[in-house]
């Protein structure tokens, strides 16, 4: 089984580490967290106690398995233990997978994260799917590696989707009903489509290589089987609007707006806001009397070919000149 390779960050890593399969040019072997009881984590466990481990599981048990190397075949036998036999759906208590690495498909198809979903610095070598999972508190994915496709929702996260610092090698989707969206220094090198509804869109200093859309849902999102998503996880949300924060440091060249709301966004930094592709209504704020933004004429320019804000019975485009 191949290993995830010790990164810069492994001396910060806190836990007790498996330490199996150790070589020359990996002398502190596999950096997998100890299940309790043992000095091995779960993909180094022998069957019976790998066995005996996972019938002590219950649907919404806590989960740690950081910095552990799952092939399909573990990750399946693990959630499987943990769906409730009246859903059929993985009901995850606390589940920590820091670092951990996903040597085949990663298949979280409905599941149900009760208390934080923590993916930190975690490598997907195969597919990532977690369609219709549920985020009852913030799933973290901060600085993780996705190799092939993503596919997440729709979903619904009551916390924030973290995802800044993370790296997309395959096509992504995203449905997200949720508050508050993290997409810093992010890079993109295929396509990608983000629906949202409720969100705070921060992508400062994203790198996108392939168009990559950025869309709010006017209605709440649908299953296969036609049922609407429950969205009491964000009831409390202002509305459903989608807002960008930020697209500081931004090649906007490949980017895609639909139906968002710009009126908070900062736009220091961004470069080809004339390839910038607006679709629906996306909202401005009024000029300020002064702008000392040099690349004011650039952005204004995005819009010269675009129907007016006014005649779309909004204010005037406006750029955030703070930094
Ligand atoms: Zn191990």
């Amino acid at each position: 089984m191949s290993q995830p390779s010790p990164g810069p960050s492994l001396a910060s890593r806190s836990w007790p580490r498996c330490g199996e399969d150790a070589s020359p040019e990996n002398p502190i072997g596999c950096p997998g967290i100890h299940v309790p009881g043992h000095t091995r984590c779960l993909a180094y466990l022998g069957d019976p106690e790998r066995d005996a481990y996972l019938a002590g599981l219950t649907p919404g048990s806590d989960i740690d398995h950081r910095g552990t190397p799952f092939t399909g075949t573990l990750l399946g036998a693990l959630l499987t233990r943990l769906r409730d036999p009246a859903t059929g759906h993985p009901h995850l208590g606390d589940a920590r997978f820091t670092s951990a690495t996903f040597n085949g498909d990663a298949g979280f198809e409905s599941a149900v994260f009760e208390n934080g979903a923590r993916f930190e610095s975690a490598t997907f070598k195969g597919d990532a799917r977690f369609e219709s999972a549920t985020f009852e508190s913030d799933a973290r994915f901060e600085s993780a590696t996705f190799d092939r496709a993503v596919s997440v929702g729709p979903s619904v996260c009551a916390g924030r989707v973290r995802l800044s610092g993370a790296v997309f090698g395959g096509p992504v989707t995203l449905l997200f009903a949720t508050r508050r969206l993290e997409c810093r220094r992010t890079r993109w090198s295929s396509t990608a489509e983000v629906r949202l509804r409720y969100a705070t869109v921060d992508f400062a200093h994203a790198v996108f290589e392939y168009p990559l859309t950025i869309a709010a849902e006017p209605d709440p999102f649908m299953v296969a089987n036609g049922r609407q998503v429950a969205e009491d996880l964000v009831a409390s949300a202002p509305g459903p609007e989608v807002r960008l924060a930020s697209l500081r440091g931004v090649d906007a060249a490949h980017l895609v707006l639909s139906d968002v709301d710009l009126l908070e966004c900062l736009f220091v930094g961004t470069v080809h806001l004339d390839q910038l592709r607006l679709e629906g209504v996306c909202t401005f704020d009024t000029v300020p009397p002064i702008v000392h933004w040099r690349s004011c004429s650039t952005f204004t320019r995005a819009f010269s070919s675009q129907p007016s804000p006014s005649s779309r019975g909004g204010p005037e485009p406006h750029l955030g000149t703070s930094g």
